[in-house]
């Protein structure tokens, strides 16, 4: 169980974006979190994904207060969550390929032996053949490097996706693609999905339920900028 107990975070806090949200995401259930540019979701998103510390609330993973686990290693704590953004980010290094960026979680946490079968495997799933895969990220468009993120996002088989307007910049046909691929992730895996976005129909037809915004509790108006 993923809950998000009373989730007030921003960037300064005098001026929070995020109001006492809460919000809880079963194993195995896909929510939809719906709401208008601005509102608060991707910070919400990186908050749920525990990249973004809140400054009052509670992430509980399986019945576990993040908070608790500030004394352990973040960084596989993290690996229980494959998170997918708007703009596809794979590296800060342009002279990785595609292929030892989506090995790259595989290799920071020992399992180098995997990497050719797992690689293999994903990138079959997301539709990336060899050519593209010894590519770098500038030499592709960006629904390919989306597709590279995904494989990335599932290379650890996580439990837990956040997909934040993932297929924002995408055409329909890559968009229907990927959510394919995320989909059939979850269906063997039981992953739980977060997938926030400001597009109705597919947020609707994606998910088990979509929720929006303005019904969490917290304010759906833009922080005065004053
Ligand atoms: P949404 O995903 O719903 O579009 P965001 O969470 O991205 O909303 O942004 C909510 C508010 O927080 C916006 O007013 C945005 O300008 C502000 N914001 C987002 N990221 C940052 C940041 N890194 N630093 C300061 N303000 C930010
Ligand atoms: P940023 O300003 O880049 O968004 P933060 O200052 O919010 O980063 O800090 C993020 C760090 O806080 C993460 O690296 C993580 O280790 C830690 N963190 C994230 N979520 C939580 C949480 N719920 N409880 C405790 N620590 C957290």
């Amino acid at each position: 169980m993923l809950e998000l107990c009373d989730i007030t975070a921003g960037y300064d806090r005098r001026t929070p974006v995020v109001r006492g949200i809460s919000l809880t995401v079963a194993p195995g259930e896909a929510v939809g979190l719906l709401g208008p540019s601005g509102c608060g979701k991707s910070t919400l998103a990186r908050v749920a994904a525990l990249l973004h510390r809140p400054d009052a609330g509670t992430v509980i993973l399986d019945g576990e207060p993040a908070r608790r686990w500030r004394h352990r290693a973040p960084r596989d704590l993290r690996t229980a969550f494959g998170v997918l953004f708007q703009q596809p980010r794979l590296s800060a290094d342009p002279r990785l390929r595609l292929a030892e960026l989506i090995a790259e979680p595989l290799r920071a946490t020992g399992r180098r032996r995997e990497i050719p079968a797992r690689v293999g495997e994903l990138a079959d799933r997301v539709g990336l053949g060899p050519e593209l895969l010894a590519r770098r990220p500038h030499e592709v468009s960006d629904g390919q490097l989306q597709r590279a993120c995904l494989a990335r996002a599932l290379v650890l088989r996580p439990p837990w996706l956040i997909c934040d307007e993932m297929t924002a910049m995408l055409d329909a046909s890559t968009t229907a693609a990927l959510v394919a691929v995320v989909e059939s992730y979850r269906r063997e895996s039981g992953a739980g999905l977060l997938a926030v976005g400001h597009d109705r129909t597919l947020l609707t037809r994606w998910c088990d339920r979509t929720v929006r915004w303005a019904e969490l509790g917290g304010s759906a108006e833009r922080p005065r900028t004053r």
